[in-house]
C-alpha cells in the first residue's frame, strides 16, 4: 500500500513542498505519495486521527498548526522542545507521533550557503557580529535556536515587544554571546551598526519593507520567498544590501524531513532547481 505523506496547513494551496518532495520520491523510486491538504484551525487532532488509518506515515505542519502540532505529539525532539514547535511529524510503528523542527536546520544552512564565497563566516565566534533578527512569530522561534546554538550576537527586533523578549528564552545565550530585543521603531538604529539582517515577518507579503539605510554590501536573508521576498528585498537591494531570499531554507527544511522520514539525504540541488522553476513560472 502507497505510503502517505503531506503537507498541512491553511491556507496551503501555494505549498511548494509536493513538488519538492514528490520530484524525491520520484528520485528514488519510492513507494509514497505527498499531498497538500487544507486543516482549519482547531481541526489538526481529528485530521490526524483520519489520517492514521489511511497509512499516512509522514506530514509536514504549517500555518496555523505548528504550536497545536506541538501538544499533539506524543515525544518531540530536544530542538522542537526548545522551540516550541513542530514542522515535521512521523507516525512510529508503535503507533505514535514524533514531532521535529526542521526549520531551524533548514534556516542554518541556508544561511551559511547564502554567505559562501563572500568571505564572511557567519556564526564565527572569532570577531564580532551582530545580526538583527526582524520578526518573533514561529519561525523566528527556528532562527532564535540556532543563533543562541552558534553564539551569534544578536538583536530581537519586532512590532510586539512581549514576542521578541519570548525569543531569549528559545535563545538560551551561550557564554560569550549577547542579545539585545527592540521594538521596531528602533530598528533603523541597529540596522546602521550590525553585520547581517534576517526577515522573519509577513511584512513581505502585504507588499511591505522596512526603512533602509545604506547597505554597504551587508547581507539580507529574508526568510519569505517568491513576489512576498521581492517586496520586502526590492528596497535592501536599491540601497546597497545584498539580498537572499528563503526559498533554500524551505528546500533544507524539506530535505531533513525527507531525511527522517525515509532515512535517505535528498539531492538539495535538484529540489531547488524544480521550486525554482515552479516559481518562475517555468515548467
Ligand atoms: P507568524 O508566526 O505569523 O509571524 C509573523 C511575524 O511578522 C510577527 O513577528 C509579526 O509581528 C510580523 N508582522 C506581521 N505583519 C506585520 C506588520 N504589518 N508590521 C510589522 N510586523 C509585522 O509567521 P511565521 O510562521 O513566523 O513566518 C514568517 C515568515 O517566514 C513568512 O513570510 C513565512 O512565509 C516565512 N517562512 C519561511 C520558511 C522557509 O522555509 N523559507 C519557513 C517558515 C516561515 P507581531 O508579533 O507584532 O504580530
Amino acid at each position: 500500500m502507497t505510503a502517505l505523506y503531506g503537507v498541512i496547513g491553511d491556507p496551503i494551496a501555494h505549498s511548494l513542498s509536493p513538488l519538492i518532495h514528490n520530484g524525491w520520491i520520484r528520485d528514488h523510486g519510492l513507494d509514497a505519495e505527498y499531498l497538500a491538504m487544507q486543516v482549519q484551525a482547531g481541526a489538526l487532532s481529528s485530521a490526524l486521527d483520519t489520517l492514521k488509518s489511511r497509512n499516512c506515515r509522514g506530514l509536514n505542519i504549517t500555518l496555523p498548526h505548528k504550536e497545536d502540532a506541538f501538544r499533539l505529539c506524543t515525544t518531540v525532539s530536544d530542538r522542537a522542545r526548545s522551540i516550541g514547535a513542530v514542522n515535521t511529524l512521523s507516525f512510529d510503528s508503535d503507533g505514535a507521533w514524533r514531532g521535529d523542527n526542521t526549520d531551524a536546520p533548514g534556516f542554518r544552512h541556508a544561511v551559511v550557503m547564502a554567505f559562501e564565497g563572500s568571505g564572511f563566516r557567519p556564526f564565527a565566534s572569532d570577531r564580532p557580529q551582530r545580526a538583527v533578527l526582524i520578526g518573533a512569530g514561529g519561525a523566528s522561534r527556528a532562527v532564535a535556536y540556532v543563533f543562541g546554538r552558534e553564539r551569534q550576537n544578536a538583536v530581537f527586533c519586532n512590532r510586539t515587544l512581549r514576542r521578541a523578549r519570548s525569543l531569549v528564552d528559545v535563545y538560551a545565550p551561550e557564554a560569550g554571546a549577547d542579545v539585545l530585543v527592540a521594538d521596531l521603531s528602533d530598528l533603523p538604529h541597529h540596522l546602521e551598526s550590525c553585520t547581517y539582517v534576517v526577515n522573519a515577518t509577513s511584512l513581505g507579503h502585504s507588499g511591505k519593507s522596512v526603512d533602509w539605510p545604506e547597505g554597504r554590501g551587508r547581507l539580507v536573508y529574508d526568510l519569505s520567498y517568491g513576489k512576498a521576498a521581492e517586496a520586502f528585498l526590492e528596497p535592501a537591494r536599491l540601497a546597497g544590501w545584498r539580498t537572499v531570499d528563503g526559498l533554500l531554507m524551505l528546500v533544507a527544511q524539506a530535505a531533513v524531513s525527507f531525511e527522517v522520514w525515509f532515512g535517505i539525504r535528498p539531492d538539495m540541488d535538484a529540489g531547488y532547481a524544480r521550486a525554482k522553476r515552479t516559481l518562475e513560472g517555468v515548467t
